[in-house]
């Protein structure tokens, strides 16, 4: 089985083909941040417009780099939500395109869904269920992994997401856009116990997240300083903050594994490129004797490949899209609309 899947939910125009679920052919991810960064952030119309110059050439480069042509695809597989409109729109019209004329079967996939499949990729016989923590630029979820394509949502943040927290701080630090690697890389350079700053744990037992106090008592901090004309330790700054968003996300996916007895926790989204997630996972992890899996950075963030891999499995279930697929940007996980 071989899958075109194409990707344009936010700034990345990104198209992949992948074998059989598993053997990545090509991985093309064209990223607009440069377009974005003097902005400080995505502008949708001008993502919109970036997607639609540059998907005719992102899916010829996927093709060729995979030494495929169109004739050779079993399918077509595209991101439909969460996302903005106009942006998945570019791609949900390409991939309806490229099946009616193959005359092929249609996929529409969920991004947060694809996401999580960035670590089916590698991981094809997974013992379900498990835990995933799916943190990303909109997403803070803690989701029971049942089976392929079976969710169930356990916990998500009631204001901002873990990402968007980076981004965020980062933005104030002035380091810069996007964010989250950013903090990451200035962090190894500073001391995480310098700033006391607040943790959001809620009520005993909860798997919810709250990150906007935390991002407030950075801002706060910042403010005091400056006030009293003494000079920022920025690298002290990311590290304590980086420490705070960290604890919280990996106690709470540990109590989430205790809760449903799962033995394996598993990271998905952008901020799972996180070092210090990664390492204080898999370390804390291996004291309770629970695995823990993670997709390579590249495949943590935005990319068609994860997507293709969501598709491959809903291809074998026959669960194909009518080319009356429309986008839909608040789609929720588990919840398909087509
Ligand atoms: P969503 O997937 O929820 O629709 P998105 O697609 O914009 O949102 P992703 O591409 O999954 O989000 O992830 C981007 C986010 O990941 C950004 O907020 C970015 O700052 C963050 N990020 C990337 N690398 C790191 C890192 N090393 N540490 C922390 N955050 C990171
Ligand atoms: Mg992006
Ligand atoms: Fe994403």
């Amino acid at each position: 089985v071989i899958i075109l899947a194409i990707e344009t939910s936010c700034d990345e125009t990104s198209a992949s083909v992948v074998a059989d679920g598993a053997v990545i052919k090509s991985n093309i991810i064209s990223s607009q941040v440069d377009v974005h960064r003097k902005f400080g952030g995505v502008v949708p119309e001008v993502a919109s417009r970036k997607h639609l110059e540059l998907i005719n050439i992102v899916i010829r480069e996927s093709l060729d780099a995979a030494g495929i042509g169109f004739g050779d695809l079993s399918a077509v597989a595209v991101t439909y939500g969460p996302g903005l409109v106009g942006a998945l729109l570019v791609g949900v019209a390409a991939a309806k395109a490229i099946a009616f004329g193959l005359d092929i079967p249609l996929l529409g996939v969920n991004h947060i869904e694809g996401h999580v499949f960035a670590n089916f990729l590698t991981e094809t016989n997974p013992q379900f269920p498990l835990i995933c923590l799916v943190v990303s630029g909109g997403h803070t979820d803690l989701v029971l992994i049942k089976d392929f394509g079976d969710y169930q949502l356990l916990g998500a943040t009631r204001d901002d997401a873990a990402g968007e927290a980076f981004d965020k701080v980062a933005r104030v630090l002035g380091l810069g856009y996007p964010g989250g690697p950013l903090i990451d890389n200035l962090a190894t350079e500073g001391n995480d116990r310098a700033i006391t700053l607040p943790r959001a744990y809620l009520e005993e037992g909860s798997l919810d997240f709250s990150f906007s106090g935390l991002k407030t008592a950075v801002i706060n901090y910042l403010h005091r300083l400056k006030q009293k004309g003494e000079p920022v330790n920025a690298a002290d700054v990311a590290a304590s903050f980086r420490r705070a968003v960290v604890d919280v996300l990996v106690d709470k996916s540990l109590l989430a594994a205790r809760q449903y007895e799962t033995d394996t926790i598993m990271l998905a989204g952008g901020v799972a490129a996180n070092r210090l997630l990664r390492d204080e996972l898999a370390r804390r992890a291996a004291e309770e004797r629970l695995r823990v899996i993670y997709p390579p950075p590249v495949l943590c963030t935005d990319n068609a490949a994860m997507i293709a891999c969501a598709a491959h499995y809903k291809y074998l279930r026959g669960d194909f899209a009518p080319l009356t697929l429309n986008a839909i940007p608040n789609l929720q996980l588990g919840l398909d609309r087509y």
